[in-house]
């Protein structure tokens, strides 16, 4: 192949990401191919619906199969570049002088075709170096599947990690708006209680005023009427002796007092009410 041709071959069989031979070549929707891992990357945080790298088309299906036909291609406009520039990269072993063209995969080395057969290696298994290296690109290219696929589940853990701190975030709200709730119910059910506290105080007290009261009148009577008999008698003590002698037996203090009884003074036990109703309330929230 002449340097054009191998020219055109070449560019042919370039990816538009990288600007180099394909690797594992996919063809999209489009019809525009290029190396899976150039693709992966360039669609890894780009939007839905994914757009060709190169003339912007739509594509539709997120997966593609390797254009095999296309693969082996670039392998061999690999082969060609590495034929062309054999010189320049090529390396002479010491001993023999021969150009190191096998790979000995045992040992990772470079060996020329004497050193192949030298009892050292005579066990090993050496392939042509472009052939080494293709296997090579080969277990690389399963390296990076695997990885890519581990990274796409570590995306899944990532969206559900998401979901779960939203769904975190809205509990939290919800359960402020609920102790919210709780605390404006518990303050209602305070002012309530404090309502009925002093209504049942002001009735009580009502109560124990009224008694006062009572009690007040009937002493107030109880004393009027021992003023009432204080002057009965003191009349008494005016009258001339008979009389007196005759009337005293009818108005003998002692029977008269016991006509009027003597009022008790009222002395009421004051109510003492303890606090316990905000008590008793916040149990029955817990
Ligand atoms: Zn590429
Ligand atoms: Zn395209
Ligand atoms: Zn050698
Ligand atoms: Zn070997």
């Amino acid at each position: 192949m002449d340097s054009d041709t191998l020219q055109v071959f070449q560019s042919e069989l370039t990816c538009s990401i990288c600007m180099n031979c394909f690797l594992d070549p996919v063809t999209i929707d489009c019809g525009h191919s290029f190396c899976r891992p150039c693709l992966s990357l360039c669609w890894e945080e780009a939007q839905i619906p994914r757009r060709c790298p190169e003339c912007r088309g739509i594509s539709e299906r997120p997966d593609f199969k390797t254009n095999i036909a296309l693969k082996r291609l670039a392998s061999l406009a690999r082969q060609a570049r590495a034929d062309h520039d054999h010189s320049s990269e090529e390396q002479i072993c010491v001993t023999h002088q021969e150009a190191k063209g096998l790979f000995c995969e045992v040992d990772q080395t470079l060996l020329c075709g004497p050193c192949s057969e030298c009892p050292e290696h005579a066990a090993h298994s050496h392939s042509p170096i472009h052939r080494a290296a293709e296997e090579s690109r080969e277990k690389l290219l399963k390296r990076m599947s695997s990885l890519w696929k581990m990274r796409e589940e570590i995306q899944i853990c990532l969206n559900q990690e998401a979901n779960t701190t939203q769904s975190f975030e809205d509990y939290v709200a919800l359960r402020k708006v609920m102790i919210k709730l709780e605390y404006q119910r518990m303050l209602l059910l305070l002012r309530e209680e404090e309502q009925l506290h002093l209504e049942a105080l002001e009735q009580e007290a009502k109560e124990i005023c009224e008694e006062l009261k009572e009690s007040v009148f009937r002493m107030s009577q109880y004393r009027e009427s021992l003023k009432e008999m204080y002057k009965e008698l003191t009349e008494m003590c005016h009258k001339p002796d008979m009389e007196l002698l005759q009337v005293r037996k009818e108005v003998d203090p002692k029977t008269h007092l016991a006509q009027i009884q003597k009022p008790q003074p009222v002395n009421p036990e004051l109510p003492s009410w303890p606090i316990s109703g905000f008590l008793h309330m916040l149990n029955n929230f817990r």
